[in-house]
């Protein structure tokens, strides 16, 4: 087969890494891809991955690329070209894709849309109300004692979501996204939820418009900065699975989410191929969902995939046709942890362009692999170019042997600035030997 994948983030380099392993896999074409993805080879011919310059967001030289090479499969990485409609254009275009389409992709594109498609459905989600009026909206947060979490409507590239704890952070929230409208104009609708205690857990499930199957589960570092300090990123580190959820308790869970959210699609006629990714609280009262992604986690499949057993070609094409039910999901008992490591000043302005050391050296470590997120080659090296720079991926029969591969391949990579948390999986560890000890 020959696969068209679609994105440049650590997410794609760990798609493409797994679907190369296929023996079904003649040749691989990436768009944009990045330094690490052109790296790879197929097991099944040693071929390399081809990259070509053509953005995410460009659909339409996307589409006159697929015509012209005529891939078997194109699979779709990012959230933006699903809320852009690729999905709709190629298959208007008879060119088989994964991913869901823009109707589908809804579920992250309008968190108006998925709150009250959550609520219609009864999936356990925050307290949350709608607004387009700012006076109506400060008055909601004050109900909620300014304890809440403010969401613009539409695409927001994960920068739309601020956290707030005081009356007067929600007004300035309001404000920004209502009246200065600092999202821009389409952000004129935001989404205003309690804010809820507990611990996050990222769930994943492959949905094939009548089935979702669901993964196990992972969790993701948001913040930037060690013991959950400093902003939001896009994720600074995950492993899988976390011990915070039994597989009974991830099955509940599961089920608690997806039944009704399967229920909700089928009766309102929407067609869902393609990951749902479920951001969920584990709160006293239960677990609660606070958002919903229409695509893999970027740092999440860098701990699934060199887990997962199956070939990943199969499933994303029994995803699109609609034939998952055939298939087993098969994950191995190891655990993986990933470090991200970021240009120093991420998530806020950062520098490209610094030479990166030591990956040869990182990436010849046994169960390790280093995925590229923001990287580009320069002549016979290879520099920074984005804010996630890489994604430091080890896997082992324990979590505590998985986290000291990755940060022992971690200690080998050297580049100007760079920035890594220290703790990542440590909380889950401080709660296994707590669990054991105190039964
Ligand atoms: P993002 O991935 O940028 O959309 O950020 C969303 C993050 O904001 C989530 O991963 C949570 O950490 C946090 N968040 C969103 N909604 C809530 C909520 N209702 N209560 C507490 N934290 C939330």
């Amino acid at each position: 087969m020959k696969l068209l994948v679609i994105g440049s983030g650590g997410r794609e380099h760990a798609l493409v890494w797994k679907l190369a392993q296929s023996p079904h896999v003649t040749r691989i074409l990436c768009a944009p891809g990045n330094a690490g993805i052109a790296e790879e080879r197929l097991a099944k011919n040693t071929g390399l991955v081809e990259c070509v310059n053509i953005s995410a967001e460009d659909l339409p030289k996307l589409l006159a690329f697929a015509q012209e090479k005529k891939p078997d499969l194109t699979i779709v990485g990012p959230d933006n070209p699903l809320a852009l409609g690729i999905v709709d254009l190629f298959q208007d275009n008879a060119l088989r894709i994964w991913g869901p389409n823009k109707r589908a992709a809804q579920f992250e594109a309008s968190k108006v849309f998925s709150q009250a498609f959550m609520e219609r459905h009864g999936i356990p989600t925050a307290r949350a109300e709608t607004f387009s009026d700012a006076g109506a909206a400060k008055r909601f947060a004050q109900d909620l004692g300014g304890n809440c979490v403010v969401k613009a409507d539409g695409l927001a590239l994960g920068k739309g979501v601020l956290v707030c704890h005081t009356i007067e952070e929600a007004n300035r929230a309001i404000d920004e996204m209502l009246v200065s409208k600092a999202f821009g104009a389409a952000r004129a609708r935001i989404v205003l939820q309690e804010f809820l205690e507990g611990v996050e857990v990222s769930l994943h499930a492959l949905c094939d418009g009548k089935v979702a199957k669901l993964f196990p589960t992972s969790q993701d570092h948001k913040r930037a900065l060690d013991d959950d300090k400093g902003l939001n990123t896009g994720g600074m580190g995950t492993y899988s699975p976390t011990p915070f959820l039994s597989d009974s308790e991830l099955d509940q869970v599961g089920r608690a989410i997806l039944d009704p959210w399967l229920k909700g699609c089928a009766a309102e006629g929407i067609d869902y191929r393609g990951i749902l990714y479920p951001g969920v609280m584990l709160t006293k009262t239960g677990p609660k969902v606070l958002e919903f992604y229409s695509r893999f986690g970027d740092p999440e499949t860098q701990v699934y995939l060199p887990r997962l057993e199956n070939d990943l070609v199969e499933l994303l094409d029994a995803s699109a046709t609609g034939t998952l039910a055939r298939h087993e999901l098969k994950w191995r008992n190891d655990a993986a942890v990933c470090v991200v490591m970021a240009s120093g000043g991420y998530p806020g302005s950062y520098g490209k362009g610094a030479m990166i050391d030591g990956l040869a050296e990182a990436g010849a470590l046994p169960n390790a692999k280093v995925f590229h997120a923001g990287t580009a080659r320069s002549g016979a090296g290879v520099v920074t170019n984005g804010g996630r720079v890489l994604g430091v991926t080890a896997w082992a029969s324990s979590l505590q042997s998985a986290r000291d591969a990755a940060y022992s391949a971690v200690a080998k990579i050297k580049f100007d600035g760079a920035h890594f948390r220290r703790d990542i999986a440590a909380k889950a560890l401080r709660h296994v030997v707590q669990t054991i000890s105190c039964p």
